[in-house]
């Protein structure tokens, strides 16, 4: 490609609200054979609702979701916001929180009202010895609905299931449909639970899905999916997504993310619409013809 080749298209595509930090990945574009996407705030809104909310016998239900909305006060997580909505929204006090813990990919823990309250993912527990099956059922019931599906333990005891939506953006569909008809493959990577993932994906036509990824998995997942010389680029938003934005061939941020996921991308996509990532493509095909 020209240097001259290269402006014009990067020009153009500024104009259509994609910003190439680095003008070889226009180049890479062109090359891209697998787009690899975050759910989160990607795919997804990234704002999630409280949806169901399910206590063990013997506990209340207002007793229970205000220890867990007090706690979830303190952690920055869009999981963490729509608990904190739901407790607000049934008008529920705010209590005392101590020795408040995040674990990234996990949960939260610390103590509330003098009870040990444990918010989170079921390796969150697991990892604690609690054990999930009371909720095994309804739990794969709220995953096929793309539900995420969180749990509390209060006191070393399981206490509820939460379970928390986020919804598909609207541009999403017609995003994933562009750039399938360009004969790309979509890879849906995520930390979420994957009877969630997968219900997602299946309502999307994604082709893979790598779930359930701790934070620091989802640059493995690149590595894995980069394998016999596959070019792979990664669309993500989140702090967690920054080295996963690196180790793609290309790395293209969604400019309504975070600061770290923006500096880590060689592209940013000013609004979060997808549809983006297609046009980009186009173009990077319409001005790159001639090479190799
Ligand atoms: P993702 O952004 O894909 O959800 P994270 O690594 O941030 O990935 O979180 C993974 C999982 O850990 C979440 O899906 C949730 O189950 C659990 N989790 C993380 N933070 C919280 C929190 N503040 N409250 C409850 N659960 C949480
Ligand atoms: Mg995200």
């Amino acid at each position: 490609a020209t240097p001259t080749s290269i402006m014009v298209g990067t020009g153009r595509a500024a104009e259509l609200g994609i910003l190439f930090r680095k003008g070889e990945a226009l180049q890479g574009l062109r090359d891209t054979q697998i787009i690899a996407v975050d759910k989160t705030g990607t795919l997804t809104k990234g704002k999630p609702e409280l949806t169901d909310f399910q206590v063990s016998p013997g506990y209340g239900r207002d007793d229970v979701l205000s220890w867990v909305a007090s706690l979830e006060t303190f952690s920055e997580h869009p999981i963490a916001e729509a608990i904190v909505a739901a407790g607000k929204a049934r008008g529920l006090p705010n209590l005392e929180v101590s020795g408040f813990e995040a674990s990234p990919g996990f949960g939260v823990r610390g103590i509330v009202a003098g009870r040990k309250i444990l918010v989170g993912a079921d390796r969150a527990l697991a990892r604690e010895g609690i054990e999930v099956t009371a909720f095994a059922n309804l739990a794969s019931d709220l995953g096929r609905e793309g539900k995420s599906p969180l749990y509390t333990a209060v006191d070393g005891q399981l206490a509820a299931i939460i379970a928390v939506s986020d919804p598909i953006k609207e541009t999403t569909p017609a995003a994933i449909q562009a750039l399938h008809a360009q004969g790309l493959k979509i890879a849906m990577i995520t930390g979420d639970n994957r009877h969630t993932a997968e219900a997602i994906a299946a309502q999307l036509g994604i082709d893979q899905v790598i779930a359930e990824v701790l934070p620091d998995g989802k640059v493995e997942a690149v590595k894995q999916l980069r394998k016999n010389g596959k070019k792979v680029a990664f669309i993500g938003d989140g702090i967690n997504d920054a080295p996963a934005l690196s180790e793609a061939d290309v790395g293209l941020a969604v400019g309504t993310g975070t600061d770290i996921a923006i500096e880590s991308a060689d592209v940013v996509l000013i609004s979060g619409d997808l549809r983006a990532v297609a046009r980009a493509i186009a173009l990077s095909r319409a001005t790159i013809k001639n090479i190799k």
